[in-house]
């Protein structure tokens, strides 16, 4: 593989590594944020589903609304069709039996020529010439038997209105059992017959099977909760699926669905069954010239039952994934926190020495080396404290290392505290030994500090028997510059330890302090240029 790409890949790589890192860390020191965005993410995906369901509900019932209103459409066309042929055949009738002619035929002829055109008509009871007086003067089936033409319809209602109203035109019947077929159940339609000089001469009659209607709405396959059924305009039930209650030809004008039937040509609404408390799309028509009006009801459970099927496995799903979602977001974000919380641990360890608590030799380096840099592009002067505890190693031997161990704590603390700003570091060096670290600093103000430390540290009056001062107490060195380009701090921490043995010389318990001016260092002549603690140089020896 070329050396180019292999570096490319490794670039690449490193660049995924660190924004994973960062990533990493952004979680980790964000929990409460991060698992929030999760539990946001899954409830906004949550709601977008439901939506959705929502949405998938609507269109659900408006394709019921169509398919209904489809159905009552086909339904109504066939009754019309066959409402207009029944009429067609009708007026043939009465054109025929008002020719006098007509009744001067041979039978056989004289049938044809009045029904003829009745015969194509589908599902027909009966058709018939009735005379003046209601008795049937003509059938289409055959000849009339003695019976037939004994039994009179003067007493039916399209016959009465027929003979009252010489424009009534084309009537149709309430249902009646008729008398001419054995009782079978029939509505009929009707048209009034004139004699030459206009007055009533009789009726043309087509009675139409009620299984007409039957036949229509039970060739529909609707679902279990779902009704179809045909009404007249006064509320009769001309045929119904499934069987109703009061069964065929009772009225159910009285029932809230009605009086919406009968206000408007057609319709669609929802509506929860006094009957049998179902809810319903009900979709009805009224059928152009005649008096029927077509309803489809489906069920609103069998409407919904495939959307509720699906949208159980969505909620399901989506309820499951969702909070699966917000469960790893959280676990995830808190794993990362205790992750970043160890790393910074570790990395805190790593730079601190145990027994005192302050930085280690490590963090001191680095952190000399960055302060002289900073201090050198700043032009700011840099200080360095040495401490050596005196006398330590006869501590150790009169009153045991754990003993002296507590005491390497003690000055570990007022060192810490004799600093106050927060660039300020203090190390352990080693041992017995102490460094700070003061940027910015000049030399009178750290030689003030260094002084400060050293007089808490006798102050606390620790016994150390067999010594000049009969406590514990430490040895300083001061060294400080004006850090020059090239040089380090490592040296000028040299330069303080020198300054340390020096003070170590001169009887211990004391602060040795100097500017710096090795390595082309500036010295430092300006000692107002800092403002540290208050405290006097009290430099000895
Ligand atoms: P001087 O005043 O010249 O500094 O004398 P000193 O005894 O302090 O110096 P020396 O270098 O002879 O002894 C340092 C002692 O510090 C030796 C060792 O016993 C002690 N020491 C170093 N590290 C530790 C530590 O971690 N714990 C304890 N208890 N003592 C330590
Ligand atoms: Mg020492
Ligand atoms: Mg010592």
């Amino acid at each position: 593989m070329p050396k180019r790409v292999l570096s490319l890949r490794l670039l690449a790589r490193r660049w995924v590594a660190a924004r994973a890192t960062a990533a990493t860390r952004l979680i980790g020191n964000y929990p409460f944020f991060a698992g929030l965005s999760g539990t946001l993410i899954a409830t906004v995906m949550a709601i977008l589903t439901y939506a959705a369901l929502y949405e998938g509900r609507a269109e659900e019932l408006r394709h019921a609304e169509e398919n209904s209103r489809n159905l009552v459409q086909l339904i109504s066309n066939d009754i019309a069709r066959n409402v207009e042929i029944y009429d067609l055949s009708l007026q043939a009738v009465v054109m025929a039996a008002q020719q006098p002619q007509t009744w001067d035929l041979p039978e056989a002829l004289r049938q044809r020529v009045l029904f003829d055109r009745a015969t194509t008509a589908s599902r027909l009871g009966g058709a018939y010439v009735i005379d003046a007086t209601g008795h049937v003067k003509a059938a289409r089936s055959n000849a009339l038997t003695a019976a037939e033409a004994s039994v009179s319809l003067a007493d039916r209602d399209y016959f009465i209105a027929q003979q009252r109203d010489p424009q009534a035109g084309l009537i149709f019947s309430k249902p009646y059992h008729s008398r001419l077929r054995g009782g079978v159940l029939a509505i009929g339609l009707s048209r009034r017959i004139n004699a030459p000089d206009g007055t009533f001469a009789g009726v043309a009659l087509l009675g139409v099977r009620l299984d007409y209607f039957q036949h229509l709405v039970e060739r529909i396959d609707l679902g279990k909760g779902s009704h179809l059924f045909i009404l007249m305009r006064d509320g009769t039930l001309l045929a119904s699926q499934p069987p109703t209650l009061r069964g065929i030809t009772a009225n159910y004008a009285d029932l809230p669905n009605f009086a919406i039937f009968s206000r408007r040509a057609a319709g669609s609404y929802t509506l929860r069954s006094s009957l049998d408390g179902v809810e319903r799309i009900y979709t009805f028509a009224h059928v152009d010239n005649s008096p029927f009006i077509v309803v489809v009801a489906p069920a609103m459970d069998d409407v919904l039952a495939g959307w509720r099927r699906r949208s159980y496995i969505a909620l399901v799903v989506t309820t499951v994934f969702g909070g699966a979602w917000v469960a790893v977001s959280w676990m995830l974000a808190f794993a990362l926190r205790d992750k970043v919380v160890a790393e910074g641990e570790l990395l805190r360890l790593a730079v601190t020495d145990p027994l005192t608590g302050l930085a280690n030799r490590r963090a001191l380096d680095s952190r000399l080396a960055a302060e002289w840099h900073h201090a050198v592009r700043e032009g700011t002067p840099l200080s360095v404290l040495f401490f050596d505890i005196d006398h330590f190693k006869l501590f150790n031997d009169t009153y045991g290392h754990a003993a002296g161990d507590e005491v390497l704590a003690f000055v570990a603390a007022r060192i810490a505290s004799g600093t106050r700003r927060a660039t300020d570091l203090a190390a352990r060096f080693g041992g017995e030994e102490f460094a700070v670290v003061l940027p910015d600093t000049p030399l009178d103000a750290a030689t003030r500090v260094a002084e400060k430390i050293r007089k808490r540290i006798e102050s606390a009056n620790l016994t150390l028997s067999g010594t000049h001062h009969g406590c514990v107490t430490v040895s300083a060195g001061c060294a400080s510059c004006n850090p020059p380009q090239g040089g380090s701090g490592v040296k000028l921490l040299a330069a303080a330890d020198r300054l340390l043995y020096e003070a170590k010389e001169a009887g211990r318990n004391q602060v040795r302090s100097q500017p710096w001016t090795g390595e082309g260092a500036q010295p430092l002549v300006d000692s107002e240029a800092g403002t540290r603690g208050r405290d006097a140089p009290a430099t000895r020896g």
